[in-house]
């Protein structure tokens, strides 16, 4: 086999035929075979089914079947496991990312042996200034403290090599933030632009609430800053307490003012008691996910694993 497309579907069940039919007519002409790895979600609506037709069409389908929703990281790595291609592709359901797209990566892969994987960036992203905004700040504010790097408007969209599956499989924490998963594990990523196309059908899994999560996981899992950044507080917190604290105390023995500075003591134990709590909640944040990730759950659980027919060929 050589190339596998990887699916995540969640609740995509009009998009589905749209996808297998795109794809089977952008790769009529590819001359290679190649799969189709769908992962469903846990959707709510049809989506299973839909998926189920399709297995009787003449590319070979592969259905991961999950038994609750656990989101598009958990779908992918799932998708990448059952995975068979010596080439990948991570690619969405809803048509913003042409399968066409994925045979150039495919071409690429095979032209240009040093590079071990094209990703896909955004051109031109189709969205309000203010979500660019955030979204601009996150990859700034990453890039500064992780060791890793996090290209801008990078997708997940991407062709590997077999080698670079491998190690990406061989990463399985809970907490996964893909993107900085992929480039972790290093070899050669080669960078294409492409634009994003509307949605076939339906509306983004992404809120902002969401997304702003997905960001705080991106930063806890890949640097410990904020832990060095509360030290730091800390540190020059007790600085200058230790320097009002001589002042109070000259105040007091030279000039004899003992109990004035209410308003001073209010604010000061405020300041301090915010300060303390955020702290403690970064720490928390950390000891949460050590917590979670020794309780060594499984990334997924599938209820099926379906493959049709065409596999025997
Ligand atoms: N997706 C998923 N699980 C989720 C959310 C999304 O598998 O919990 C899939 C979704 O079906 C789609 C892809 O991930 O194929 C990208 O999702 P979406 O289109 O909502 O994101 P956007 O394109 O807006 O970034
Ligand atoms: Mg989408």
């Amino acid at each position: 086999m050589k190339l596998s497309l990887v699916v995540p579907c969640y609740n995509e069940e009009k998009n589905v035929s749209l996808f297998y039919e795109a794809a089977k007519s952008d790769f009529s002409g590819a001359g290679f075979d190649y799969e189709i790895v769908f992962v469903n979600d846990g959707s709510h609506d049809g989506t299973f089914k839909e998926l189920q037709k399709l297995m009787d069409g003449d590319i070979p389908v592969k259905i991961v079947n999950f038994s609750r929703n656990f989101g598009k990281e958990s779908a992918m790595y799932a998708g990448l496991r059952e995975s068979e291609g010596d080439y990948v592709t991570i690619i969405d359901a809803d048509l913003q990312q042409r399968p066409a797209i994925a045979l150039d990566m495919v071409r690429m892969l095979d032209s240009e042996p040093e590079y071990d994987c094209i990703a896909a960036f955004q051109d031109k992203r189709k969205e309000g200034k203010v979500l660019s905004f955030f979204k601009n700040s996150f990859y700034k504010l990453i890039n500064k403290f992780a060791d890793t790097e996090f290209v801008q408007g990078a997708s997940d969209f991407r062709t590997f090599r077999r080698p670079m599956v491998e190690a990406i499989l061989s990463m399985d924490e809970y907490f996964r933030f893909s993107k900085g998963l992929f480039s972790w594990v290093g070899f050669n990523t080669k960078f294409i632009p492409y634009e994003v196309q509307e949605r076939a059908t339906g509306t983004s899994k992404w809120s902002f609430r969401k997304l702003f999560k997905y960001a705080l996981d991106g930063i806890f899992a890949f640097t410990t800053a904020p832990l060095r950044i509360a030290t730091i507080l800390g540190l020059v917190t007790s600085f200058f307490s230790i320097l009002y604290l001589i002042i109070v105390v000259i105040q007091k023995l030279a000039f004899g003012i003992a109990v004035a500075g209410y308003a001073t003591i209010v604010v000061l134990i405020l300041l301090l008691g915010g300060i303390q709590l955020c702290c403690i909640g970064i720490i928390g944040e950390y000891i949460a996910r050590t917590y979670i990730q020794t309780k060594g759950r499984p990334i997924y659980i599938a209820k099926d694993v379906l493959k049709n027919g065409k596999y025997d060929k």
